[in-house]
């Protein structure tokens, strides 16, 4: 592990390196949080794929190329904003510097999106699931990073919702262990976590609204398996939720990034 990121002084940002006015948490200075913000141009109506054009809404079907090939498994996609930056390197200190408390208050992000999200009520209050680990990743890193999210949005949402959304908990399986998805085409994603992920109770969500919460989607393989399984296993509607969106539309050209070395780490999106 970097050792930059291992090591942490409480009276500086974690991600600026600035000082801290006072002892604070989170151990984020307030402009580097004020700069986590949200998408709020052009996406694509199903996966919510941000598009660096405006014009690419020009045409009759607001949906990207991939959606437009592929049925996601999912009813719709959202992100909160885009993996680069300070959010990024956010979600790399909850991934690879243990910082669970961080993963809490990103996941409160996610009540963005979702508010953004057209809500008919008629399927009632969801229950919030966490795209799951393998049993022995999890036991490597001492928490599943996407449970820590879970459990940010259900906070956010019993504030701001009348409602309880409840958060179940080992919902989903992770059945095998599966290579990272780095470096591996659109099909090959596909083809690494087909049939991956089952329901451990389905009874539990048979015939709910489901919202599967991950850190990072790429091109969506990971959370379309998890919505494909729930889907199998009775779930009326799923809604996948992303911290971050990882595009090549919009890559990270953060030079401080490079000279940190946090790409290194950047190895696996589980
Ligand atoms: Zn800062
Ligand atoms: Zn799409």
């Amino acid at each position: 592990m970097d050792a930059t990121l291992a090591v942490t002084f409480p009276t500086e940002c974690c991600l600026c390196r600035a000082e801290l006015a006072s002892e604070c948490g989170l151990r984020i200075c307030r402009s580097c949080w004020a700069s986590l913000t949200p998408w709020r141009g052009p996406s694509c109506a199903r996966c919510g794929l941000p598009f660096a054009s405006p014009h690419a809404l020009d045409s009759a079907v607001a949906e990207c190329a991939g959606c437009r090939r592929d049925d996601p498994g999912f009813d719709v996609a959202r992100c909160f904003g885009l993996y680069t930056g300070n959010l990024r390197r956010a979600i790399l200190r909850v991934k690879f510097a243990g910082d669970e408390r961080l993963g809490g208050r990103l996941g409160e992000l996610l009540a963005f999106p979702w508010k953004m999200l057209p809500n008919d009520g008629e399927l009632g209050c969801p229950l919030i699931v966490a795209v799951p680990l393998h049993s022995a990743r999890r036991r490597e890193r001492g928490y599943n990073q996407s449970q820590l999210l879970a459990g940010g949005l259900a906070r956010a949402l019993k504030r701001a919702v009348t409602e309880r959304p409840a958060i179940l908990r080992e919902c989903l399986r992770r059945k095998r262990a599966t290579p990272p998805q780095t470096g591996l085409s659109v099909a090959a994603r596909r083809e690494n976590v087909r049939g991956v992920f089952e329901v451990v109770h389905p009874a539990a969500i048979r015939g709910r609204r489901i919202v599967v919460v991950d850190d990072v989607m790429t091109t969506g393989a990971t959370i379309s398996a998890c919505a494909r399984a729930l889907r199998r296993a009775g779930a009326a509607e799923v809604i996948a939720l992303a911290l971050a969106r990882a595009t090549p539309q919009f890559p990270d050209l953060s030079s401080a990034d490079r000279d940190n070395t946090v790409d290194g780490l950047d190895r696996d999106w589980t």
